[in-house]
């Protein structure tokens, strides 16, 4: 595999259309040569169409895809060089391991010396040098799907699309499959399209996330900043769980505001909504502490557990308070000095930069 850069992919205001249906809404991003971009978002949100419209399977209604700034819109599938795997293996099952990697240059009109050494090399890639005779139905799943990826990488893509490639396998093994495909994008170092509705997936792989809802990319970012920062309600909850905590800005001071919920003021950092407007904010349950007897903190609820589930490595509970609903909450195990059970009276705390404000998602 030769060592050139990634290419840059760019998508200017990407829109599908099916009769009065709008299955992609004007979808505009960039991904930079060499980075893991996912596409991430519900069933039906339009991902498998965007990167069909970038594959060139799918005709955009409007807008424009850019390789390296150049339109590559009107150009056939065959002409643009891009790497597929897809969720179904869809080996070819009568071709052994090494015919079914070497077909995409057998279609290119290689030679048989050029393409041994090329299947030798991708096989190498995805760690199944041993398996070359074997036919598809005698892998495992994971070992099928290492050999979709070495056809899509043997002919030196520009572009690798994947199209939720790991949905089919068990959580043991997807994991696994996850760190392999970080390692190959680190290592060969070409410009990756992912697509999945798996939240911790992209976290772990992406260095871009594009959250889409309804056809819509509603944002955009590293997988970081995106759980840190959500702008809105629907990108807090996709990506990873929240507590919503629902008031109106109350007194403003320097470093942030004041939300006030009946009797109760949450002290809030960062900018918000104007004065005496409703504010919506975003709690991550694992930023709530449980308080001991005589802790505390920037803000302090009090309520009754509802509901606690024992998770390993730490426990979940549910509280349910009097002002704000029911707040979730994730303890690490190693930190809760109180045994939880039903009923229990806590405190709950967390620190004022510990919850963000977030938009209503439009109706
Ligand atoms: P995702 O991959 O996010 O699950 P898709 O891109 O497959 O979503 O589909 C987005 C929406 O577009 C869905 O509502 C789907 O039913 C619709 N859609 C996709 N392809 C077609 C088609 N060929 N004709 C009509 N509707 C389609
Ligand atoms: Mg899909």
């Amino acid at each position: 595999m030769s060592a050139l850069a990634g290419h840059a992919l760019a998508l200017r205001g990407l829109t599908k259309r099916y009769g009065a249906f709008t299955a992609v809404d004007d979808v505009s991003l960039e991904v930079a040569q060499g980075q893991f971009l996912t596409l991430l978002g519900p069933s039906g949100s339009g991902k498998t169409t965007i990167l069909m419209a970038v594959a060139g399977f799918v005709a955009p209604s409007a807008g424009t895809v850019l390789l390296d700034g150049g339109d590559i819109t009107p150009l056939p599938p065959e002409k643009r060089d891009f790497g597929m795997v897809f969720q179904g293996y869809a080996l070819f099952p009568h071709m052994s391991v090494a015919d079914n990697v070497a077909f995409p240059l057998r279609v290119r009109g290689m030679s048989r010396a050029d393409r041994d050494a090329k299947v030798r090399a991708a096989l190498d890639l995805v760690q199944l040098q041993k398996f070359t005779d074997r036919l598809p139905r005698q892998l495992s799943g994971g070992q099928q799907q290492r050999v979709a990826l070495a056809r899509a990488l043997v002919f030196d893509p520009k572009l690798l699309l994947l199209d939720e490639p790991l949905s089919a396998l068990d959580k043991k093994l997807r994991a696994e499959l996850q760190e392999e495909l970080k390692a190959l994008h680190r290592r060969i170092g070409r410009t990756f399209v992912n697509v999945t509705h798996d939240q911790e997936e992209a976290l772990s792989l992406s260095d871009t996330i594009a959250i889409l809802n309804h056809g819509k990319l509603v944002q955009i970012g590293d997988p970081n900043g995106l759980y840190e920062r959500p702008r809105t309600r629907f990108v807090a909850d996709f990506l990873g769980k929240s507590n919503f905590l629902e008031g109106t800005v109350r007194t403003r001071m320097a470093e942030g505001f004041l939300l006030e919920a009946g009797p109760v003021q949450l002290r809030v950092h960062g900018a918000g909504p104007a004065e005496g407007t409703r504010a919506l904010l975003s709690l991550r349950p694992e930023k709530l502490a449980l308080l001991a007897e005589g802790e505390t903190a920037d803000n302090v609820v009090e309520g009754t557990i509802r509901a606690w589930s024992y998770l390993g490595a730490g426990s979940s509970l549910v509280v349910a308070t009097e002002h704000l609903g029911e707040i979730r909450a994730v303890l690490p195990a190693w930190k809760s000095s109180i045994d939880p059970a039903e009923g229990l009276r806590v405190r709950l705390g967390w620190a004022a930069d510990a919850a963000v404000p977030v938009e209503e998602d439009a109706a």
